[in-house]
Order: C-alpha cells, then sequence, then structure tokens
C-alpha cells in the first residue's frame, strides 16, 4: 500500500509552561488577546473563551508598566502558558520577567539594539523563561533592509539568526524562533529557508492576515505548505476582530494538513445531477452529533455510487448512498443496508463502536507496555500526523 513520506523538521524542544514545544511534541495552537492587557477582568475572561475554545498557549500585549504589572494575576487565573509580547522598549520585557510568565516574545527589528537584547536575554536566562524571537518583515533592522533592499527571505532568516548567536553566546538555548510577513510567498519561502539552517524550533503563522473567510484561507496557503514540510512546532492564525475563531481555523488547518488530527474529519461530496438521498441534511444532522466529539477518525458521506463505495472503503466508516439506501463501509468491508431515514443513527452507532474498540485496543497497547494513553492521562493531544490516507488506528486523543 502507498504511504505519503513524511518527516518532520527536528527541533529542539523548549518548555514553555506546562506545554513541551518542538521535537516530537504536537504542533501547539496559540492565539492572543485583543484586550488592554492591564483590564484584568476583561483579559482574563477572553483568555478563558481562548482555553475554552481549545487554545494551548496565549499571547498579551505588554506596552506599558501597568500592563506588566497584572501579570501575575492573570497568571493566576489562566489554565495555559502566559506569553508576553514585547515591542520597542526592552524594559516591559525586564519589568514582565518579574512575573511568573512562561515566554517572552521579542521583535529583534524594534528592541533598540544588541545591548538592551542582551539585558532581556540575561533576565530570561536566569528565570527559565522562553524567549520567541519574532522577526516580522514589517520591522526588520534598517541595516538588512539596506543590504538587501526589501524584506525578502535571507534578509529575515539574517535577522533570526543574528539575534539567537547573541543568545547562545549568553548560554541562552530556550529560543522559539518566528519569521512571519503577511506574504505568503515570503512565509513559505522564508520558514524554508531557515529550517535549512537551524534547529530551534518554530512559531508559525501568516501575520495581519485580515479578516476572515479570506484570511482563513490565506493562513491555510501560507502554513500548509510548512506543515507538510514538517515545520512548525505552534501555530497562529491571525485573524482581524476576535480572537477566538483563530483557534478553530488552526485546528482546521493541522486537521486538514493530517499534522494534528483531535476530531472527525468528514468527507462529503459536493452533490451532483445524480444525488439520490438528501445529503446536506444527513451531513448537518451528522456534524450537529458530532461536535465535541474528540477521535481522529475519517467518515465518509457520498451520494451515489459513483464515488461513494471508493470513498467509503478508504475512511474510517463510511456510507455510499443510492436511491434511497446507503451502504455502510468499516474500514474497507461492507458491514450494512441502511435507509435513508436510517443512516443517520446507523453512522453514529458504527462510529460508537470503533471508538469503543479503539479506547479498548488503546488500553490493552499501554497495559502491555505500561504506559498511559492520552485517553487515560489527560494529555491535551498526543499530535498524531496521519501518515497515510488509510487513517487506520489512529491513536485517541485525550
Ligand atoms: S458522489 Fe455522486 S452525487 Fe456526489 S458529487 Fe459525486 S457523482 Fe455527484
Amino acid at each position: 500500500m502507498y504511504q505519503h513520506t513524511f518527516h518532520r523538521h527536528k527541533t529542539r524542544e523548549v518548555r514553555v509552561g506546562n506545554k513541551v514545544v518542538g521535537g516530537d511534541n504536537p504542533i501547539w495552537v496559540q492565539s492572543m488577546t485583543t484586550t488592554d492587557t492591564h483590564d484584568v477582568e476583561a483579559t482574563v475572561a477572553q483568555i478563558h473563551r481562548l482555553e475554552e475554545a481549545g487554545c494551548e498557549l496565549v499571547r498579551v500585549t505588554v506596552p506599558k508598566p501597568e500592563d506588566a504589572a497584572v501579570l501575575s494575576e492573570i497568571k493566576r487565573r489562566i489554565r495555559i502558558p502566559l506569553i508576553c509580547d514585547i515591542h520597542f522598549d526592552y524594559r516591559m520585557a525586564l519589568a514582565a520577567l518579574d512575573h511568573p510568565v512562561d515566554k517572552i516574545r521579542i521583535n529583534p527589528g524594534n528592541i533598540g539594539g544588541y545591548e538592551r537584547f542582551r539585558q532581556v536575554v540575561r533576565k530570561c536566562r536566569d528565570k527559565g523563561v522562553a524567549m520567541r524571537i519574532g522577526v516580522n518583515a514589517g520591522s526588520l533592522e534598517k541595516d538588512l533592509l539596506d543590504k538587501y533592499d526589501y524584506p525578502c527571505p535571507p534578509a529575515m532568516v539574517e535577522s533570526a539568526l543574528r539575534y539567537i548567536e547573541i543568545a547562545e553566546a549568553e548560554g541562552f538555548r530556550d529560543i522559539i524562533v518566528s519569521l512571519k510577513s503577511s506574504d505568503v510567498p515570503t512565509v513559505v519561502e522564508t520558514y524554508r529557508l531557515y529550517a535549512k539552517q537551524c534547529d530551534y524550533p518554530t512559531h508559525i503563522g501568516v501575520t495581519e492576515a485580515g479578516k476572515p473567510p479570506y484570511a482563513v484561507i490565506k493562513s491555510a496557503c501560507g502554513l500548509a505548505p510548512l506543515l507538510l514540510d514538517g515545520i512548525g512546532d505552534t501555530i497562529r492564525v491571525s485573524l482581524l476582530g476576535d480572537p477566538v475563531p483563530e483557534v478553530q481555523a488552526a485546528f482546521d488547518i493541522l486537521q486538514a494538513t493530517g499534522r494534528r488530527v483531535r476530531k472527525p474529519e468528514l468527507i462529503a461530496c459536493p452533490t451532483c445531477g445524480r444525488l439520490e438521498i438528501d445529503l446536506e441534511k444527513i451531513v448537518a444532522e451528522l456534524e450537529k452529533r458530532l461536535a465535541g466529539r474528540q477521535i481522529p477518525m475519517r467518515i465518509s458521506v457520498l451520494g451515489c455510487v459513483v464515488n461513494g463505495p471508493g470513498e467509503a472503503r478508504e475512511a474510517d466508516i463510511g456510507i455510499a448512498a443510492g436511491r434511497g439506501k446507503g451502504m455502510i463501509f468499516r474500514r474497507g468491508q461492507m458491514i450494512r443496508t441502511v435507509s435513508e431515514a436510517e443512516m443517520v443513527d446507523a453512522l453514529l452507532e458504527e462510529i460508537d463502536r470503533w471508538e469503543q474498540e479503539e479506547k479498548s485496543k488503546q488500553r490493552t497497547h499501554a497495559s502491555t507496555a505500561g504506559v498511559n494513553t492520552p485517553a487515560d492521562s489527560n494529555s491535551a493531544d498526543n499530535g498524531t500526523a496521519r501518515a497515510s490516507p488509510k487513517s487506520v488506528s489512529l491513536p485517541m486523543v485525550g
């Protein structure tokens, strides 16, 4: 059987609070608050909504002393790692580091020179706090703009590498790197160039992507080639407005690229004149009843016999409809035929059975190997990457 090849860019592991970024760890989903950070109630409320949506790392901006002053309070009231976003004023980074924050994001292009950067590095090192060197095409150092004319991929990578070198000279290696641009080809080329030269983990994203739905598509266009190349250890989809939809969009991109599968993937045909059942109604009902289920499986629902049996055979559970009836397939085997009215219930029965069997297989495997399953261990995810379109035996997620 044909297998996709996939090699994740080998990166070091860097701890950020209760998450380890890089290595074989899951590609974590990050977002950023839009509140005034010093408005603790509003900031914490927004972070709670992000946590509820599944966000795994959150960044807050720290432009003023009053924002730095409330970081302990925010940290105390949230469950996910807290990252402080610093631009222009290195003293805000130093102030933030007086609080139990989990990562500092520095923009090397606007931090005010190497010596100021060194001071932040030393304090991160002494406090054991990770740092993101967040290069941004819109704020690249002047000498690099003079050298390259515009913020091209080599200029951005050179910016990251020079600051990495300075940090390393201070004995600091808890580094994560981002190289963001609002231009998709620049994003893809820059991260690819970086990955050839460096093994610090990366935070990936297309910056200032704009307003959804176009911004989600633009982000997907930039992130998918990287994820398929194995690049990226944390991900953000930057959307104008409420940050909560960023989280779902990021998970959808991870799922569509097969890099992190947390929920059932519904494959449905677009329908055409051959359609023999009310497919939209069936898919809507299935989506509703599967909402919130964290089963990494592939379910296909196709409207006629043209592609139906073929797709259904490729899925974990599939149904191929025709003339008011549906043939249900389970991993390639046709197991039963049901009427159109019974399709959703029958599919859900099979999905439940499949889930129970997978859980039981994992428990057996775990007890033989003496390890916890993700489902048992409360781990957020196992970072499953789908290697083949035949998504059989994907481990369950917690
Ligand atoms: S599976 Fe059948 S109904 Fe669906 S788009 Fe293809 S030909 Fe049309």
